[in-house]
């Protein structure tokens, strides 16, 4: 068994490097996909690419020669692996144990494989397993392990943990055979002896291992990534498919191996079996029987065209090593000839006796059958032969035995040479193979990944749909309330607007009434009271100091009642006839107007030695009469309301307002108080005595009027003691607003 695995030993350093270099891979894709602060996976890459390297270049030594310097660049490349293994493990553990392991934990270990360099090569190999592997594989299996803890429990890395401590062990404790303890007692060999299996078997086993349990956990965080939670199986089928496919390419590729080289080797060892069989065949058999035996000679002339024949055939096939030729006499075997020269160490002297001689050719001169002798070892070093009967006709036993060597060595780099053949094959195959399954699980992930936002998206699409349709639900229910409200509300204002349009209809209708009531009455008063105004004045001319006092001063009140009587009439007829009596809208030229104005005012104003200055007064459009009323009542309020003992100063100011002029009558007055702003302009409103000014309080009440039928608003701004400044509009357009009758 163990001699069958030991010639299986290349095809489990490719299984074991083709493993690592897989892990490289995987590494390589989690450290671009993960988050960089999870784990040092490009350093557990690191080292899977190393180490699996370094498998493959112990398999080339292993199929094609070694030599010190190919070993030493292996346990270069070795130790590169571990420190990657080892910087892994390092980094894990500060980042999990929130401990600071220091770099400096690598300076004894260079020192002990320095140590181990100086007395040798397998020394080296071992320290740099103890220090480096060991340690480096122990961490970073305690590194799998917490991080297996760390996301829920993560049966992937619990296995990839384990294994990497039992590979830790594997490839940590047991080293080459060396001469300092424990390598001394624990190695290769004394594995191999106790468990009849090379270490290496068992690491490349826990390389498979691990490497299936990180490839099972980046499968399980893809498909976390990809939110398959609810479909954990969609990589199942793939990966199964792909496991077993490439075992089955592993297992045939290891058939292929045995077969295809022991077919070749069948045809090496005819091959050598055919070229004893042709210098048999031309040998001269007379020759032979004359040298046969204990009694030849080198002397003997048959003897050396016997050899000159043999080193001829070697001379013509140079990886044949030697022929020989035996003879039997009394059942002893005797060297007859060779093709080594003489004096060579291969060399046999002529006639000397074969000492032990192989069994497998004695069986030859038994039974006249030609065979092959396998690894086989003879003086000089381990051969492989050909052995082949040389036959006379008229004897049944083989009269000689002709012998073909090749190196052992050679032989064994032969069937070397045609493992490595089926092995590079596998090796394309399963590139070809992993190459076609990492494509089909990157278009499966892209599929995976679209049909995941496709399905968010459209998710996204409903959700969106449905609080639209709840908005526009509320929105048309909120627009119902809000048009029904509006709608009562539009009713009640209809209702209301036209309840208004009624009252202002009679309003107007009882304003004309009482209007036309005034003038008459105001019209009509007139003749009584004229008539009472003369008797009255005929009673106090023909009895005033005729009758007593008391009946003097009778009269004189009713002659005084009879005049303000008089004047309120007037006033009020003027009033009315503000409406009544209006005429059309004419072009009017206000400068004129106020020239006019001040004309009629000469007296007060000379009087009372008033200031009246005025802008430039346009032409505008209005009832002339009515204007030179509205301007001479505010030139002759602004004089007789001037302030005591001071000069009255007054200006008419005009502005253009776009479609009207703004007119102001401004003086410097005893101004009035904010509250009786409203007031003044009510019909008989007087904020004074008669004593103290004279008048009726209409004059406003009619200036107002005016301004209002020129389209205008007459107001005044004023404070007690500061002047009053009386603004009032009159419009642009020559709209005339109709003459009452
Ligand atoms: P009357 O001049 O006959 O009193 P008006 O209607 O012209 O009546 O004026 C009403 C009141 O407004 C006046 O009694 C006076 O108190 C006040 N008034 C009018 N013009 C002025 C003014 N220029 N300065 C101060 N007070 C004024």
């Amino acid at each position: 068994m163990s001699y069958f695995l030991i010639a299986q030993l290349d095809y489990i350093f490719f299984i074991y490097g083709l493993s690592f270099i897989l892990l490289s891979g995987i590494c390589a894709i989690m450290y671009r996909r993960d988050d960089k602060t999870s784990l040092p996976w490009h350093l557990l890459g690191l080292f899977g690419l190393s180490h699996g390297f370094n498998e493959w270049l112990d398999m080339l030594a292993l199929s094609l020669g070694d030599s010190p310097l190919f070993t030493n660049i292996r346990i270069a490349i070795m130790a590169l692996s571990f420190i990657f293994l080892l910087e892994f493990g390092r980094r894990g553990y500060c980042l999990f144990s929130n401990k600071y392991l220091s770099r400096w934990i690598y300076l004894p270990m260079a020192a002990c494989v320095l140590v181990g360099f100086s007395y040798g090569t397998a020394e080296t190999n071992a320290i740099i397993r103890y220090c480096f592997c060991l340690t480096g594989g122990s961490l970073a299996a305690w590194v799998l392990i917490r991080k297996a803890g760390n996301i829920s429990p993560n049966i992937s890395l619990y296995g990839a943990g384990i294994a990497m401590a039992l590979y830790a062990l594997a490839a940590g404790a047991v080293v080459p055979a060396a001469g300092f303890f424990p390598a001394s007692v624990m190695n290769h060999n004394t594995f191999l002896a106790a468990t009849g299996m090379p270490i290496q078997l068992i690491r490349a086993i826990l390389a498979v291992i691990c490497t299936c349990f990180v490839l099972n956990h980046h499968n399980s965080s893809i498909k976390i990534q990809l939110s398959l939670a609810d479909d954990g199986l969609f990589f199942k089928p793939l990966w199964t498919r792909a496991m077993l496919l490439a075992a089955t390419l592993l297992l045939s590729g290891w058939i292929a191996a045995i077969w295809f080289s022991s077919s070749m080797m069948q045809e090496t060892e005819s091959n050598i079996l055919l070229q004893a069989r042709y210098a048999a065949a031309a040998i001269n058999t007379g020759r032979i029987q004359q040298i046969s035996g204990p009694s030849s000679s080198e002397a003997n002339s048959n003897y050396q065209r016997i050899r000159e024949q043999l080193t001829a055939f070697l001379s013509l096939n140079n990886r044949l090593h030697l022929f020989q030729l035996f003879t039997m006499h009394e059942g002893k075997v005797y060297n007859t000839a060779d093709s080594a020269p003489n004096g060579s160490s291969h060399h046999a002297v002529t006639g000397s006796l074969v000492a032990s001689p192989a069994p497998e050719l004695l069986e030859v001169f038994a039974s006249a059958r030609e065979c092959l002798v396998k690894p086989h070892k003879g003086i000089h070093g381990m051969f492989v032969s050909g052995l082949t009967p040389v036959m006379v006709t008229d004897k049944p036993n083989p009269i000689a035995v002709l012998g073909v060597e090749i190196d052992a060595a050679d032989w064994k780099h032969q069937e070397a040479h045609y493992r490595l053949l089926t092995i590079i094959t596998t090796l394309v195959f399963s590139i070809a193979t992993i190459g076609f399954f990492v494509i089909l699980q990157r278009m499966m992930e892209s599929t995976k990944l679209l049909e995941a936002s496709r399905r968010k998206l459209a998710e996204a699409q409903l959700q969106r749909q449905h609080e639209l349709e709840e908005l526009n639900c509320t929105l048309e229910e909120e627009v119902e309330a809000r048009t029904a409200k509006l709608t009562e509300i539009n009713i009640e204002l209809q209702k209301h607007i036209a309840e208004q349009t009624r009252t202002e209809k009679l309003l107007v209708e009882k304003n004309v009434e009482l209007q036309h009531f005034a003038y008459i009455a105001s019209h009509d008063l007139q003749e009584p009271l004229r008539t009472i105004t003369s008797f009255i004045q005929l009673l106090a001319k023909r009895y005033q100091g005729k009758l007593d006092k008391d009946a003097d001063d009778f009269i004189g009140f009713v002659t005084d009642g009879a005049k303000r009587m008089q004047t309120l009439i007037n006033d009020l007829l003027a009033y009315s006839r503000v409406t009544s009596k209006a005429k059309p809208f004419t072009t009017v030229d206000l400068s004129r107007i106020y020239e006019c104005a001040l004309a009629n005012l000469k007296h007060a104003i000379s009087e009372n030695d008033a200031l009246i200055t005025a802008d430039s007064l346009p032409q505008v459009a209005g009832d002339e009469t009515q204007l030179l009323q509205l301007i001479q009542n505010l030139l002759g309020n602004a004089i007789k309301f001037r302030s005591p003992g001071e000069q009255a100063v007054i200006h008419i100011g005009c502005r253009d307002e776009g479609d009207c002029w703004e007119f102001s009558v401004k003086d410097n007055g005893i101004g009035i108080a904010p509250q009786f702003h409203e007031r003044i302009f009510e019909v008989f409103q007087r904020l004074h005595n008669r004593e103290q000014y004279a008048g009726t309080g209409i004059g406003l009440a009619i200036c107002k009027k005016i301004v209002e039928r020129h389209g205008g608003i007459l107001r005044v701004e004023s404070e007690a003691g500061n002047g009053s400044n009386f603004v009032f509009q009159i419009r642009k357009e020559q709209v005339s607003p109709g003459v009452a009758a």
